[in-house]
């Protein structure tokens, strides 16, 4: 049993508005990437060092797996359904951390990059991460979810072994809340967003109605947004056609990144918007109809220094223009 003081809490900064998640258990997790030799807790075989699957592919049990989402053993949030302890913010002790913190395990093998896995066990994965996001829309107590992956040392990874994390909040993240407050004060922010970069040429690549453009303000070279070309909320809810474009898209920029920097580091994280149920009580903006869920993917090739952390703006050596020509040369 753990003491309150090792459960996962909130810190809210009044002055910044700024919300730190304090997860002591963390400091226990092996690194790999600093050095630590451990036995791979995702390969196969090491089944019995992970807490047992919450869903896997294939379905079938006598079937060797393919992929699988397990809880995470060095959660940021406490998983407590149903009993939210009130909105962050409010003035008085850090709040506890409830929520979902769960490990994709993206492959049975113990490779380091999606572009080992095959082709349609990575469709498979992409359906498995939206079935189990569906079913997390449908808990109470949960108001917002991604799924983000951590790829090498630079973009925080501890594990080599390919894999991404869930995460579902009882509150709605302030960088989603900036989004919808940008998003509201246009009629369609997406739609402008994809005629501009088309007009642009910042459009690297197409699968089925999915687009991969490099937004107008990239953090770091190479970023890119996948998104649906027409309004859909939620990936949760999406098509397996769209499932399967977003398999293909990620494997293709992925492919084109790693020939343009070989084994560069990165992250991508799913935006969406804020569950229905909680829009009311906990995002404090409403959802604009014709939002569309996106993928960020972004490279980790300069690491953050005294200005982006200290000013909030980020600088980069590539424009947006010339990124997308090189990944749809590359
Ligand atoms: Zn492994
Ligand atoms: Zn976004």
């Amino acid at each position: 049993m753990r003491s309150t003081h090792d459960t996962p809490h909130l810190h809210h900064d009044p002055l910044t508005a700024r919300t730190v998640f304090a997860a002591p258990g963390r400091a226990q997790r092996p690194n790999e990437l600093e050095g630590a030799t451990i036995r791979c807790p995702f390969c196969a075989g090491n089944e019995s060092l992970t807490p047992p699957a919450l869903l896997r592919s294939p379905r079938s049990a006598a079937e060797p797996w393919r992929a699988r989402i397990v809880p995470n053993r060095f959660p940021i949030v406490t998983d407590t359904a149903g009993d939210s302890p009130g909105e962050i913010g409010q003035p008085g002790a850090p709040r506890p951390a409830h929520g979902v913190h769960e490990v994709v395990i993206e492959s049975p093998a113990h490779v380091r990059s999606i572009l080992a896995i095959d082709p349609a066990d990575w469709r498979s994965l992409w359906e498995l991460c939206r079935e189990r996001l569906a079913t997390l829309a449908d808990q109470s107590g949960l108001a917002w979810a991604t799924v983000f992956k951590n790829s090498g040392p630079r973009a925080g990874a501890s594990l080599e072994h390919v894999h991404s994390q869930l995460v579902a909040l009882d509150f709605v993240p302030p960088a989603i809340l900036a989004e919808l407050a940008v998003a509201g004060r246009t009629a369609d922010p997406f739609g402008d967003l994809l005629r501009q970069a088309a007009f642009e040429n910042r459009i690297v690549e197409e699968a089925g109605d999915l687009v991969a453009v490099v937004p107008p303000a990239p953090r770091q070279p190479f970023e890119t947004w996948i998104l649906p070309r027409t309004a859909e909320l939620y990936f949760h809810a999406t098509t397996s056609d769209r499932v399967a474009a977003l398999a293909a898209l990620t494997q293709s920029l992925i492919g084109r990144l790693d020939r343009l920097l070989p084994q560069a580091d990165y992250n991508w994280w799913l935006h969406q918007p804020p569950y229905g149920h909680a829009v009311a009580t906990h995002a404090g903006a409403p959802v604009p109809a014709r939002w569309h869920w996106h993928l960020e993917i972004m490279p980790r090739i300069n690491g953050l220094a005294g200005f982006e952390l200290g000013a909030g703006c980020h600088i980069t050596t590539a424009t947006p223009q010339d990124s997308a020509r090189r990944l749809r040369e590359a």
